[in-house]
């Protein structure tokens, strides 16, 4: 089966974290997220957020291979067995989870990466006078889709690059939101299968940088209310053809595993 989270409502979850407003054609929050936000801030708000977008960390990974993801599992407080939209292609999908609107909407259909022209999450924070950093691997569909907005840009051809930016970033405490996309297992399993050892291996490396991330985050923005996501674009299958991809309209593609956190400001 498909799972009944909607991809749709982490903008506007987000944007509530934040007490703003969300983008104009943002759907409907996850009232999940917004149940752990009202349940552990003071505030019932956040006023720092950072999310980690690691490219195709299908949900059944989660459940294939769940002690995996540990690391990410002890740092956060919910799990949400996520939907993602069709098709279940990077720019679509991330499309979709930054404007809070279906691909018919936002624009983008089909892979391809032209900015898109409705407000995202990213307008919504800096209209609010607050700060965001979008850190992404160069010439990524991330690094494409959401340019031309008065947010700050930071983009490294790999991910270990864009890991030692976001650890800057965090350490500054500049931003209220940040953004970070790693792409290596989604490159592995084209090139290979999806439980390669080099794609397994790309996975672990996701796990273990969300996991130095919002150690991070935790030692820099103790004085911060702040929300950590961990959240994938979509799922992905292994063809007949022996390798890993995603386009089909099928659980192994659309379902995906995200989970978030939240921080209290320390006393
Ligand atoms: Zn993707």
């Amino acid at each position: 089966m498909i799972n009944s989270a909607r991809l749709t409502g982490l903008t506007g979850s987000v944007a509530k974290a934040l007490n703003i407003p969300a983008p104009e054609k943002a759907e409907a929050s996850l009232p999940e997220i917004d149940a752990l936000v009202e349940h552990l801030s003071p505030s019932g708000r956040a006023d720092r957020v950072l999310i980690y977008n690691p490219d195709a960390v299908a949900f059944w990974l989660f459940q294939k291979y769940t002690e995996l993801f540990t690391p990410v599992m002890i740092r956060t407080n919910i799990t949400i067995p996520m939907q993602a939209v069709f098709p279940p292609v990077t720019p679509v999908c991330f499309g979709t989870m930054y404007t809070g609107a279906m691909p018919a909407v936002h624009g983008i259909e089909k892979y391809e990466k032209p900015i898109i022209r409705i407000y995202t999450l990213f307008d919504a924070v800096a209209r609010a006078g607050k700060k965001a950093a979008l850190i992404a691997v160069a010439d990524s569909s991330m690094a494409k889709i959401f340019l031309e907005r008065p947010i700050d840009y930071f983009f490294a051809p790999t991910d270990q690059e864009v890991e030692q930016i976001a650890l800057e970033k965090i350490a500054e405490d500049q931003y209220d939101l940040i953004c970070v996309y790693h792409m290596d297992y989604d490159e592995w399993i084209h090139d290979t299968t999806p439980e390669s050892e080099q794609a397994m291996a790309a996975l672990n490396r996701h796990v273990q940088s969300f996991a130095v991330l919002s150690d991070a985050v935790k030692q820099h923005w103790a004085e911060h209310q702040t929300l950590i996501g961990f959240a994938p674009d979509h799922g992905l299958h292994e063809t007949i053809m022996g390798v890993g991809d995603h386009f089909a309209d099928i659980p192994a593609d659309m379902n995906m595993v995200h989970f978030w956190g939240f921080y209290p400001a320390k006393a």
